[in-house]
């Protein structure tokens, strides 16, 4: 019988129907043809507790999850309340993984308990497979409403997707990512097609630094635009999830006024010389006011916590895009004239088929900075981020200084290993803890695609941090009083797709200086690329996890260069722009482009072009081949309100 029968509201799913009414699931051959079921996207937990949620991953395995960052000590409950259709038994299934099993690793960190009103299932989680799977919860009775929570047992990354009760206890969900994404999307009764989310004249996609200059250059225009961020701060890897420092010389002559608007939006602190401001407390990064500037521009609309999932393209021109909001999973579609993939993994142009370079060979890896604190200093303790900073700080009250850690047997085994921050080992010229937290270095995936493997590719940071920290402290048994502080869980990119316009400039071209007459964006960073650092690759191949940069007279230019216009729109779809890590670079041209000021003033020049394009009726190539003085014009002057 083809009957939805609905129970519940979207706010905390719980929701029921006939699995008959789903297509494809008699073409899955999902054993069950009439049932009742409860879905709860972890996602929707009222209350997340300590958990923190991850969408980086969401097109590779289905959906955003919560996962339990904790550093080594377990994280508060997440917590939610649902309604079953009906009261008695239930089948209960649990989206989960473990995740060390990608390397065969022993212990399963991950593991969670799912409690249901007070009482845990016997099944612990996070325990079993390396890939995300149903893991079969056993079967509970149940009354009519029930309180979930999820129940961290360890504080090592553990992580779940979802939770499906089931009243047929013989039927078993789908893996298979297309069927599982259709069922879910039907049972917490999202509509078949998106709603519409509004008509722009520009929408950028990436509220990284480059995004965000993009969209206020162009709302500052008289320009109509849509600002699409998939997480909950903007920045990027600017932001206090990431938290790398932004580099780039701005505001140089002959344009002084490139650079106002990537410098209104960042913190107003000066780098000293040597100072180290990469993986430093939340507040360098001063998210709230990105967020305030973006807020106060009536121009500007902010979906925030929403990731561009599909994109529409109609004679090689995008004419609108599907956004998914990372937690409620409303899709919503949005129409516009001209498009910004700023998303650095070239999300959008990739899938309109734009003409991108990327090659999963010798990549610039990514990192998830990390820093430490010492307990004996009460400002540290005061200041951190710790989940548990109140226990921490009520420690030190009393004079409980200690900060053991446990033997982590599944992280990476360092224990005889040199690597930055042992005893003896000089990285860089430094040693000690100097060279172990906060630092660029610990990067990895050379070798693994930085798009659709970030989820393992982050997981194996985790494990060289962990197994790093575990040998430090049980193994030379050293800063007794110190612990992790912080780490990110989102992971820094620095290299994927590169989309191609109509100038591809490579390091050649800062080396020598080529002249274009369209350039507009100052560069000053060397062409600085990265490689597994020979040192502490032995006996880690294809998992090294340190790396190198490039350096001395062949990797510099002078201080400046001045990039052309040319490489900030793609030469196949007519109206779309880049901006940021993914714009028209060889290899070797992303080493100097790369850096976050460097990338904001590229938003500046593509938000003003994009007023040009729309006050004179044009696309981004028309405004080099027929307007370029207008825009050069246009850069002259101010990027901030007068
Ligand atoms: C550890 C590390 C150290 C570095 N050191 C420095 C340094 O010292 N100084 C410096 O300036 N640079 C440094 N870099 C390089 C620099 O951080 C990057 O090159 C830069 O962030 C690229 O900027 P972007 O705006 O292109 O991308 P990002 O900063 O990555 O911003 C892109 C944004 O788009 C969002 N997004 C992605 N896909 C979607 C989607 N589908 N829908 C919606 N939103 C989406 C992302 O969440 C992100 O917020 C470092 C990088 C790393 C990883």
């Amino acid at each position: 019988m083809n009957r939805r029968n609905f129970i519940g509201s979207i706010g905390n799913t719980s929701l029921a129907l006939l699995a008959s009414s789903i297509p494809g699931v008699n073409a899955m051959n999902w054993k069950n043809t009439s049932n009742e079921f409860v879905f709860v996207e972890a996602e929707q937990f009222a209350n997340f507790g300590g958990w923190n949620i991850d969408q980086q991953s969401m097109e590779q395995m289905g959906s955003p999850y919560l996962l339990a960052h904790g550093l080594g000590i377990p994280v508060e409950d997440a917590t939610t309340n649902i309604t079953f259709p009906s009261e008695g038994k239930y089948r209960v299934w649990v989206r989960t993984k473990d995740w060390v099993a990608p390397w065969n690793a022993p212990g399963a960190p991950g593991k969670f308990q799912l409690i249901v009103d007070g009482t845990p299932l016997k099944e612990t989680f996070g325990t079993k497979s390396a890939v995300w799977h149903w893991h079969d919860g056993k079967t509970i009775t149940v009354g009519k409403n029930a309180t979930l929570a999820l129940h961290d047992l360890t504080g090592f990354e553990g992580r779940c997707e979802a939770i499906l009760f089931c009243k047929d206890t013989s039927f078993i969900p789908t893996n298979d990512i297309k069927a599982l994404t259709a069922f879910r999307r039907k049972l917490n009764g999202h509509p078949p097609t998106p709603a519409l989310g509004g008509n722009f004249d520009f929408v950028v996609i990436g509220g990284g630094l480059a995004g965000t200059c993009a969209a206020i250059a162009a709302a500052r225009q008289g320009v109509k635009v849509a600002l699409v961020q998939d997480r909950p701060v903007l920045g990027g890897n600017g932001s206090s999830e990431v938290r790398v420092w932004p580099e780039g010389h701005t505001n140089k002559e002959p344009y002084p006024h490139v650079g106002d608007i990537v410098n209104e939006i960042l913190p107003n602190i000066i780098k000293a010389p040597g100072q180290v401001l990469n993986g430093v407390d939340a507040k360098y990064y001063d998210d709230q006011k990105k967020l305030d500037i973006i807020k106060n521009e009536p121009n500007i609309q902010l979906f925030i916590e929403n990731r561009a999932i599909e994109v529409q393209v109609k004679e090689h021109k995008i004419t609108s895009i599907v956004i998914q909001h990372i937690r409620t999973g409303v899709q919503l579609k949005i129409s516009a004239k001209l498009f910004a993939d700023c998303t650095g993994d070239a999300v959008i142009g990739y899938k309109a088929g734009a003409d991108y370079e990327y090659k999963v060979e010798n990549l610039m890896g990514s990192s998830n900075l990390f820093n430490v604190l010492d307990a004996t200093n009460k400002e540290e303790v005061l200041n951190c981020d710790c989940k548990d900073k109140s226990a921490l700080a009520l420690k030190c009250e009393i004079g409980d200084y200690a900060q053991p850690f446990p033997r982590c047997p599944w992280a990476l085994d360092l224990s005889d290993k040199p690597f930055p921050g042992r005893k003896g080992v000089k990285t860089f010229g430094e040693e000690g803890l100097d060279s172990f937290a906060n630092m660029w270095y610990w990067e990895s995936g050379f070798n693994k695609d930085q798009v659709n493997q970030i989820e393992l590719i982050r997981d194996h940071n985790f494990r060289a941090m962990y197994g790093a920290w575990d040998t430090i402290k049980n193994v030379d048994h050293m800063y007794p009083n110190h612990r992790l502080g912080w780490s990110a869980y989102i992971a820094g990119k620095r290299e994927s797709r590169r989309l191609m316009g109509d100038v591809v400039l490579d390091a050649e071209d800062f080396k020598n200086h080529t002249k274009f007459e369209d350039a507009c964006f100052p560069c000053s960073w060397h062409v600085d690329l990265h490689t597994p650092k020979k040192e502490f690759k032995e006996g880690f191949d294809g998992n090294e996890f340190i790396s190198d940069y490039t350096r001395g007279e062949e990797y510099q230019y002078g201080n400046l260069y001045w990039a052309p216009y040319r490489t900030l729109y793609s030469r196949n779809i007519t109206n779309l722009f880049m901006a940021g890590r993914n714009i028209s670079v060889t290899k070797t041209g992303l080493g100097p482009v790369r850096v976050m000021r460097t990338c904001g003033m590229m938003g500046e020049v593509v938000g003003k072009a994009a007023s040009i394009c729309v006050t004179s009726n044009v696309g981004p190539k028309q405004v080099y081949e027929k307007h370029l003085d207008k825009l050069l014009t246009l850069l002259k002057e101010p990027g901030k309100k007068v």
